[in-house]
């Protein structure tokens, strides 16, 4: 049996230009092939930098699908369902709108796929596909490793993807990963990452978690383990990690080298708004925050939400400045995405403030970066228009070299440089 997998693009004709540069690794498809055991064949396409070849030979076809992917997924599996392969979808936005996906595909998964994979497969072969599977959440990859092969020939940024938890506590209102993981966190067993770590020899690491430092206790138990194998890694993890300096000399010990850190907002109303807990506590310390990543050398990519409630074009330009005067290594500025479920979806909704019949993911008319909503304080067009300025300001030549000059970060050592140049230019090349 041949298993094709399949992680969809936003697609040039939604996005209106190539934002597929710069793509990572797509984890997620490597641990499915990893449960595909021989003599069952896996092949990977990643439409975001390829072509699918849909008249390939193939008997089983499985997709993974966010909210920005959603519609070319569907495209995708459409592709495939008219030349009769059976198509199974997963991913955060089917979990969160099992309903849709179910009429684009002819079995889907609720929650981790990974406990249930097997039976997939064992149910296909027996003619027994199940149209909808709901295994909920468990421990995360428990004694399943990625096959990393299946990412072979693919031009993908040299960095590995690993998974130490899932899921969060906090509550942000925007937050899908909130709504999907029902603010449970769970941690993979320790043993388990040290030995894919070992395994596939891995030296570049990013935790893709959705906040890596959740668990205090036991992250630091997998960072004192992590100091012996010498690697590099950077993380996805709330600022609140600066109040605590054993986690942070841990993390500095162990090879960290930087860490995306979603500030969303300079304004303490608008963070109050998105219940974003762990930068309300730590909003009149964000000057201190700052320096404690300094004294450790860390990298700090920062993400910003722009277009909420409190924003209006002149506050958009003050969030550019904060973030160019922080010299920031990187920073992402995102118009704010009422994605299903989340409870800002649920306000616009009764506001009747959505736009593209409240389904902007599944519109023939949406395009990546455009507002699926009526802001406030300026129009759709305005706020989209801002945010592509507000990315286009911050790599600008100009701002780049202001941000460079950090002897404290940006410029500590070689990596860091070459991490502040090769990243900036993938940006700036993504921004114009
Ligand atoms: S802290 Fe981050 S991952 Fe956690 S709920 Fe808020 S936005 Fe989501």
């Amino acid at each position: 049996m041949k298993v094709t997998l399949i992680k969809p693009g936003i697609g040039s004709i939604i996005s209106g230009y190539n934002i597929n540069e710069g793509s990572m690794e797509p984890l997620q498809l490597a641990i499915l092939a990893g449960l595909i055991e021989e003599p069952d064949e896996v092949v990977l396409f990643d439409d975001r930098l390829e072509e699918v070849p849909f008249d390939e030979k193939t008997d089983l076809v499985a997709i993974t699908v966010d909210s920005f992917s959603a519609r070319r997924a569907y495209e995708i599996s459409s592709n495939y369902r008219i030349r009769g392969v059976r198509v199974i979808l997963g991913g955060m936005h089917v979990s969160l709108l099992p309903e849709e996906a179910s009429l684009h595909a002819d079995s889907i998964v609720v929650g981790d796929a990974e406990p249930v994979w097997k039976q997939i497969m064992y149910d296909f072969k027996n003619g027994t596909l199940q149209k909808i599977y709901s295994p909920g959440f468990g421990i995360p990859q428990d004694g399943c490793f990625p096959k990393r092969d299946i990412f072979k020939g693919k031009k993908y940024l040299p960095v590995s993807l690993m998974q130490f938890s899932r899921g969060c506590k906090f509550n942000c209102t925007f937050c899908s990963v909130s709504k999907f993981f029902k603010h449970s966190h769970q941690c993979r067993k320790i043993d388990d990452v040290l030995y894919e770590i070992e395994k596939d020899k891995l030296k570049t690491i990013l935790f893709v978690d959705d906040n890596l430092i959740t668990n205090r206790k036991e992250v630091k138990i997998f960072l004192k383990e992590l100091i012996p194998l010498k690697v590099k890694w950077a993380s996805q993890s709330s600022i609140d990690m600066t109040g605590d300096l054993e986690l942070m000399r841990l993390m500095a010990d162990s090879g960290c080298v930087g860490n995306l850190i979603g500030f969303e907002s300079i304004n303490i109303n608008t963070l109050k708004w998105f219940n974003k807990s762990p930068n309300i506590r730590d909003f009149n310390n964000y000057k201190e925050a700052l320096t404690t990543f300094r004294d450790h050398g860390f990298l700090t990519w920062a993400s910003f939400m722009v277009g909420n409630d409190f924003d209006n074009l002149d506050t958009i330009q003050r969030t550019v400045e904060f973030a160019m005067k922080s010299k920031f290594t990187l920073a992402f500025f995102h118009v704010l995405m009422p994605y299903p479920g989340t409870e800002i979806y649920q306000q616009f909704k009764a506001e009747d403030r959505l736009l593209y019949d409240g389904h902007w993911w599944n519109h023939p008319d949406y395009k990546y970066n455009h507002a699926p909503f009526q802001p406030k304080m300026m129009s759709a067009e305005q706020l989209r228009e801002a945010t592509i300025k507000a990315n286009k300001d911050f790599y600008s030549v100009s701002s780049i070299a202001h941000r460079m000059f950090d002897g404290r970060t940006n410029m500590r050592n070689f990596i860091n440089f070459s991490i502040y140049t090769r990243f900036n230019y993938v940006l700036r090349k993504t921004s114009i």
